[in-house]
């Protein structure tokens, strides 16, 4: 397969898509990147790599993080973690409040925000200095000791976010957060600020492709099961209320970000990340999620 070929044909159908849509800026600190970037990065487990366009620019991987979390809950937790949180798709925003309030503080999934807020403050209760752990587990993940969180846009973020502040309250009500909501929500901004690059992202992926290996790195173990079924997870809940249409437009399990990233694994394939700031309005990149349906489309190789 000559994926160089299909990414740069790729990259260029999206053409006219750049300028469509509107790069997130709840988080003000968001609003300042140069919307008019984009990149894709693929890695297959053979070990090629293939890249088009920013691909070595970093930035904030945002919701991309909950998949790093869940690596780290589950290994940490195994299936205790299914009783604070569920496992199906939400059908509903990333951030939405009544589905918790209706669901008694259990959120559906760990892929929305308030199931990443539980994951946030199981993290807290386990390690002594989460924001330590869960970096240098990042950087083994993507082979790279200079990623950072920014704490900025952490700052930002926490200074700002009103309805993730809503829905730790929320949670705590239910008994679901056993740290301070302060010190929990603060953890989940520095994950959400960690910035990365496409080609980081595809490294960092990678081991999700490669269920059949044992999941080894920087202290969190997985086995090849729960690995697969975080892709499951990934297949259904990757991408909140779009999550079906991501499935039947692109057909691989993924995860996007409100910085406009998109990483996705085609199982025992390749990972490949895409990244373009402007964003429809579920909340995905508009460029990436035209960008990995043109590429399953154009190989014919999805997980269906
Ligand atoms: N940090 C963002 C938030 O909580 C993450 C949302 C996202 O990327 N979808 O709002």
């Amino acid at each position: 397969m000559n994926y160089q070929r299909i990414l740069e044909q790729v990259i260029n159908q999206t053409d006219p898509l750049v300028a469509v849509g509107h790069q997130a800026d709840y988080i003000p600190a968001l609003a300042e990147v140069n919307p008019d970037q984009r990149g894709i990065c693929l890695h297959t487990l053979s070990g090629e790599q293939y890249a088009v366009g920013d691909s070595d620019v970093r930035f904030s991987i945002q919701s991309i993080s909950k998949v790093f979390a869940l690596a780290m809950a589950l290994s940490l937790e195994g299936d205790n973690l299914w009783t604070r949180m569920g496992k199906e798709p939400s059908g509903t925003a990333f951030n939405s409040l009544f589905q918790l309030e209706l669901e008694h503080g259990v959120p559906r999934n760990p892929f929305i925000n308030a199931g990443a807020i539980v994951m946030a403050d199981i993290l807290v209760s386990h390690m002594l200095d989460p924001e330590h752990d869960f970096l240098a587990f990042v950087r083994r993940l993507a082979a790279n000791e200079t990623i950072n969180y920014n704490r900025l846009v952490a700052f930002s973020e926490r200074s700002t976010g009103y309805m993730n502040a809503a829905i730790a309250n929320l949670l705590k009500y239910h008994g679901n957060i056993h740290n301070n909501i302060e010190r929990v929500l603060q953890f989940y901004c520095m994950m959400c600020s960690i910035e990365m690059s496409c080609n980081e992202l595809a490294t960092a992926f990678l081991p999700f492709a490669d269920h059949l290996r044992p999941f080894s790195f920087g202290g969190v173990e997985l086995t090849s099961s729960q690995v697969k079924r975080m892709n499951a997870i990934m297949q259904t809940c990757g991408f909140y209320d779009e999550a079906g249409e991501f499935s039947y437009l692109v057909g691989l399990p993924g995860k996007s970000g409100v910085g406009g990233g998109i990483a996705a694994i085609h199982p025992q394939h390749y990972a490949v990340a895409v990244w373009s700031p402007r964003l429809n309005e579920k909340g995905n990149s508009v460029v990436g999620m035209k960008a990995l349906e043109l590429l399953t489309t154009e190989t014919k190789e999805s997980i269906f």
